[in-house]
């Protein structure tokens, strides 16, 4: 197998001037009986003021769903003791006890931790393409883009979004000085032909290095895409050409929903166990699996999966661009937490990674039968008139949490008098009455990349004409869903009619 490409070059300044913290250099002699460990403040884990944790959690194959009422037979029991040596042997390779835990070092995840999603990986994403493959456990994706910048941009420098991108991603880059280039879109995500237009007229002199290509390939924030594979296979294929490291930010990858059916032609959702295969591969192929040259990094987050607050996530890529990353965490977040680490590898390992899989496709299920109850209440309470015209489009997601729908402005009576023919304008005026009817969704504006090269070559932006809402089935349950769907049916028919 061949070694992944020399991308240094891609390195930022800040990057490059890094050395390795020389205090993190000599943690590996802590835990050497030979040497007496008077170099660093680890203070002694007899002061840690905790002696256990437990916990409880459910117990795979999760058979009545995830979220079922379980009876004792179907909980794990777990204890998490202070001193390695009161782990019991055969519970020794998934604990960390709290010692190791809370204690410094392991900046990049805890073996019982990072193993699991170094083999979650070759599961998943087969890793066979490159030889020297890393992964970090880090503290969730909002951090890993974060670490990214820094690694990889300088002040000025441009990335490609989605021309409709999560506002977290463009915020951070923004304030990092970092400019953000938009790629077309369409129904299927974003639109390879365009990238290429894009990067073949590239200016580079003028406008620099692009660094990379962030996007949320699979249930996309906001539009609740998925890119189809021979896209993402040119798409790879322009960033071998073009040089530019591709990031898939991925929390929503396991919530494949699948197509959305009418409830008369909807496929019945079995109570059969999934077999592990077909639901693997089931799955869209992943940027990291189709990565040849060590350019794709990719960000998993346990945070839809299992608990936003765990603050647990990691990166997959290439070793060398992963240990620049590395540096960085030392002299920054050091690591996740050690409560957290402990406690997610604890279940992990109790679950195995065959109970890591039911427990995803046990959310996979959940999220599947909200997603189908969403859409289904958008079509009962959105008057038809205002679907068969067009003047409301309902987008149904393939994966993810989010919907979205479109809102043609110009059927709008007085869009061109009131509104001045400007669509951000009644976009805004749509937003301030949905909150007054008591229910949020959030305009499409929020997500819009600006288009900055437009900007530096002296143009000016087109006006956007589209409106959209985007709306999460996530957050509340099924009668709450319908009824802030209801109120905000209400605001389109009172607005339309
Ligand atoms: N990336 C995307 C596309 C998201 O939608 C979100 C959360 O909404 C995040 C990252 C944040 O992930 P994390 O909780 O792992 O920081």
């Amino acid at each position: 197998m061949v070694l992944a490409k020399d991308l240094s070059h891609l390195l930022s300044e800040e990057a490059k001037a890094r050395r390795p913290s020389p205090l993190k250099t000599c943690i590996k002699y802590f835990n050497d009986p030979n040497i007496i460990f008077l170099g660093g403040g680890l203070p002694l884990s007899d002061y840690f003021p905790w002696f256990d944790i437990s916990g409880t959690s459910p117990k795979p194959p999760f058979a009545n769903g995830i979220g079922a009422p379980l009876n004792e037979q179907e909980l794990i029991n777990f204890k998490i003791p202070r001193d390695k040596i009161d782990v019991a042997v055969d519970e020794e390779f998934g604990t960390i006890s709290l010692d190791k835990a809370l204690q410094y070092g392991f900046s990049q995840g805890h073996p019982q931790l990072r193993n699991f999603f170094i083999e979650h990986n070759k599961i998943i994403h087969k890793m066979d393409k490159y030889e020297d493959h890393e992964v970090l456990a880090t503290i969730g994706n909002t951090w890993n883009l974060e670490s990214a910048l820094r690694c990889l941009c300088d002040k000025g420098d441009y990335i490609l979004v989605e021309q409709y991108a999560f506002s977290s991603t463009l915020a951070a880059a923004e304030a990092q000085g970092v400019k953000t280039c938009p790629i077309p879109m369409d129904a299927d995500g974003i639109i390879p032909e365009k990238l290429e237009e894009l990067l073949a007229k590239w200016d580079e002199k003028k406008l620099g290095k692009i660094k990379f290509l962030i996007l949320v390939a699979t249930g996309s924030n906001p539009k609740g895409l998925s890119l189809p594979e021979d896209r993402r296979q040119k798409v790879y294929e322009l960033a071998c050409k073009y040089d530019f490291i591709i990031i898939e930010d991925e929390p929503y990858y396991f919530l494949q929903t699948g197509q959305y059916y009418a409830a008369e032609d909807r496929p019945a959702l079995s109570d059969e166990k999934v077999p592990h295969d077909q639901f693997v591969n089931g799955l869209v192929k992943s940027f990291l699996s189709l990565d040849t040259e060590g350019r794709v990094l990719r960000f998993d987050s346990l945070s839809k999966v299992m608990g936003p607050n765990t603050r647990i996530g990691w990166i997959s890529g290439q070793k060398n661009l992963l240990a620049e990353l590395l540096k960085f965490h030392e002299v920054s977040i050091q690591s996740p937490s050690g409560f957290s680490q402990s406690i997610v590898a604890k279940t992990l390992n109790e679950w195995g990674q065959e109970g890591f899989l039911d427990w995803l496709i046990g959310v996979r299920k959940e999220y599947t039968i909200k997603r189908d109850f969403c859409i289904d209440s958008l079509y009962k309470h959105i008057p038809k008139k205002l679907l068969d015209d067009k003047t409301v489009v309902v987008n149904p997601p393939i994966a993810g949490m989010f919907f979205t729908i479109d809102i043609n402005p110009e059927a709008h009576s007085e869009f061109k008098s009131k509104y001045e023919g400007n669509a951000k304008l009644f976009e805004q005026h749509l937003f301030e009455k949905v909150i007054k009817e008591g229910v949020l969704m959030v305009p499409g504006a929020w997500f819009e990349a600006k288009d900055y090269t437009v900007t530096d070559k002296g143009g000016i932006e087109e006006p956007k004409k589209e409106i959209f809402f985007r709306g999460t089935y996530a957050a509340v349950g099924l009668d709450k869903l319908d009824q802030g769907i209801e109120r905000f049916a209400k605001v389109l028919e009172s607005e339309f009619s």
